[in-house]
């Protein structure tokens, strides 16, 4: 395959050697070792990514929905309402389970109730954020919103704006939601088979969100058998599709949107460097630095000697850094080092492992 070439290698330990020319005719420097780095759309190269969200902190998600999600290592995005009573009767689950087996809690306000003036607003949405940011405290507070459908907020529009910007709130919309689907299948107490919706992600390579309500009871309710037919689909398939929690998901398509470029600099036989940048100005971050709030990991493809098995990447250094090891995979007849970097941190360095 033809090597890309490559950016101006940057100052800062880049070298040029005498390259090994084993790996093909072109490869007079270490420059042709590596070929041009991918960003790939779905995270690990998956073909969609997929979310499941659940609304109102209803009973039911937590006593039937969760531990089929907990049981198959899945993940949900829960938009609560941590006032309500039925809230309140599972707090264990909100509060603990929650964060333990990686699930999302979502801003859906205090009560589901509206707000009859600005101060009410403000109180509903912003103790709402409050609550689950103490429940996470290691995760961007960057939240998904929802207010709540049949509620009435008696604020005007640029004042929803400005609360909704003060608690980094996001309103998000997949590539494709069967959300507001009129007819949609998933809200009936008869088994019926809900895997074409999952299947639906894979072959149109998209992102796709179904919204729950009541599983196995309750109201707007999906037969428990339905629900267990899409999870055990979703488990079976993870190696296509990316089963993530609405912020992993929205961030990540965020950031890819706002991609702006790839550099991969001083390149070696036992490694190179690597940064992925996004820009900015394509990005609402809420008045903060980028990586503040935009902090979920990019996948990156890069074509490597064939003599690569295992590697390292390392981006950061602390408590904040990215650091894990990885085996190579092959593409098209290609060894490709396929990883995770944060955009717009510092370069990440990756290493072959000596075997
Ligand atoms: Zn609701």
């Amino acid at each position: 395959m033809p090597f890309a070439v490559l950016v101006p290698l940057l100052a800062g330990g880049a070298r040029c050697e005498a390259g090994d020319t084993s790996a093909g005719g072109s490869a007079a420097s270490p420059a042709g070792l590596y070929g041009e780095p991918e960003v790939m759309e779905f995270k690990d190269g998956k073909r969609g990514a997929f979310t499941l969200r659940f609304d109102d902190s209803m009973v039911s998600q937590a006593d039937v929905a969760l531990p089929h999600l907990n049981a198959r290592g899945l993940v949900g995005t829960f938009f609560v309402n941590p006032e309500l009573d039925r809230h309140k009767a599972r707090i264990d689950t909100w509060e603990v389970m929650c964060p333990k087996f990686g699930h999302e809690l979502a801003n859906h306000t205090l009560h589901h109730e509206g707000a009859k003036t600005y101060e009410e607003a403000e109180h509903e949405i912003g103790e709402c954020s409050r609550y689950i940011w103490k429940l996470y405290p290691e995760r961007s507070r960057l939240l998904p919103f929802a207010r709540g459908g049949g509620t009435t907020w008696d604020i005007g529009d640029d004042e929803m704006r400005e609360l909704t910007s003060r608690y980094f709130l996001f309103r998000h919309r997949p590539a494709h939601s069967v959300c507001d689907d009129p007819d949609n299948e998933y809200y009936s107490s008869e088994d019926t088979d809900l895997r074409h919706l999952p299947r639906r992600a894979i072959d149109e390579r998209i992102w796709l969100e179904v919204l729950f309500h009541g599983i196995g009871g309750e109201w707007i309710s999906c037969s428990e058998a339905s629900f267990v037919g899409l999870v055990d689909f979703l488990a079976e398939n993870r190696d296509k599709l990316w089963v993530a929690t609405t912020g992993d998901a929205w961030k990540y398509q965020q950031e890819y949107q706002a991609l702006s470029g790839v550099a991969l600099t001083a390149p070696s036989e036992e490694g190179f460097r690597i940064a992925v940048e996004c820009d900015e100005s394509k990005l609402d971050t809420y008045g903060l630095p980028l990586t503040e709030l935009y902090d979920q990991p990019l996948t990156v493809r890069v074509p490597v000697p064939q003599s690569w098995s295992h590697f390292t990447v390392v981006q950061g250094r602390g408590k904040e850094a990215l650091a894990d090891s990885y085996e190579t995979i092959e593409v098209g007849g290609q060894r490709i080092a396929q990883f995770d970097l944060r955009p717009n941190g510092p370069a990440a360095v990756a290493r072959a492992e000596s075997e």
